[in-house]
């Protein structure tokens, strides 16, 4: 089985945003908040970073073939760091760029630079801290648009975290509006379908979304988290198994949310959450998930 991970993390040190804080990394997986300190990764990262190279071996390790490095502002803007991880693994790394969605035309030509001077490619949007700097803002307000529109001219794919109700129904617009930019959705909906403020019907309004929306994908990262529950994770199963039975296939993508995630499970109990568990979901199947859908659609 050829595994692909399409949401992984690396920076050389956090330097990111949260809750209108700053956040540093300090030492042995931990990171300040304004005044507070966090365990904000397993304490054997030991200078609080994620470099490639550990990455690498990770993946070596695990038998992952290929990374998609993810861009967020939550972690810091790495543009930089992925181009000297992309030129150093070519063939197994591939970055997404970050801008400052907020940035209006300014950001789109800063982001057109980059797809033209770099291996760079997409984007990402973590709704919580792309709007730090703009609280109340949201994906579809006018100031995006020459964002929006870069996105589509050079037919890339944005990465969405999504966190609010408003956050899915922007989705729905959007991936309807631009029909040439691949939308991802990060963790089958993220926050806005499994967080505490999340309505029951939210899920079931996303796979909707989707099914209508041809250019919507999932990726199955970080589902766990949501739940709280031990490894085999039944509950974030059951969410895999219901994206399968909506969309099929095609249009699921695994992924780990490394190495965050790795404060809830093991990278060989993420690839084993869809490799292994999901019953539902036969063999030939998981392989397009795992690998395959990714290999096709970014390599
Ligand atoms: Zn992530």
């Amino acid at each position: 089985m050829t595994i692909i991970d399409i949401h992984t993390h690396i920076y050389p040190k956090v330097s990111g945003i949260t809750q209108g804080l700053p956040m540093t990394g300090t030492n042995l997986g931990r990171v300040r908040i304004g005044n507070r300190t966090v365990q904000f990764l397993p304490p054997s990262f030991e200078h609080s970073n994620s470099t490639y190279e550990m990455l690498i071996s990770h993946m070596d390790w695990c038998g992952v073939e290929k990374a998609i490095l993810m861009a967020n502002p939550y972690y810091g803007y790495h543009n930089e760091y992925f181009v000297e991880a992309v030129q150093r693994y070519p063939d197994r790394l591939k970055g997404v760029a970050l801008v400052d969605i907020n940035g209006g035309k300014e950001a789109a030509s800063e982001l057109m630079d980059l797809y033209e001077r770099t291996p760079l490619f997409g984007m990402k949007i973590e709704t919580n801290s792309s709007y730090q700097t703009a609280p109340g803002r949201r994906m579809t307000d006018p100031n995006c648009t020459p964002v929006w529109a870069c996105l589509h001219d050079s037919r890339q794919t944005v990465f969405i975290h999504p966190f609010t109700s408003d956050d899915l129904e922007d989705i729905r617009t959007l991936s309807e509006r631009y029909p040439d930019i691949l939308f991802v959705i990060c963790h089958m909906g993220a926050n806005a379908c499994f967080g505490y403020q999340a309505t029951p019907q939210a899920f079931s309004y996303l796979l909707d979304t989707a099914k209508a929306n041809k250019n919507i994908y999932l990726d199955t990262s970080t589902v766990p988290e949501y739940f709280q529950q031990p490894y085999p994770y039944p509950a974030a199963q059951e969410v895999i198994q219901r994206g399968y039975r909506a969309l099929g296939p095609e249009r699921l993508m695994w992924s780990s949310d490394y190495p965050g995630m790795l404060n809830h499970a093991t990278y060989r109990q993420l690839i084993s959450l869809v490799a292994d568990e999901c019953p539902d979901i036969p063999s030939h199947h998981k392989d397009m998930i795992m690998g395959q859908n990714a290999q096709r659609i970014f390599w």
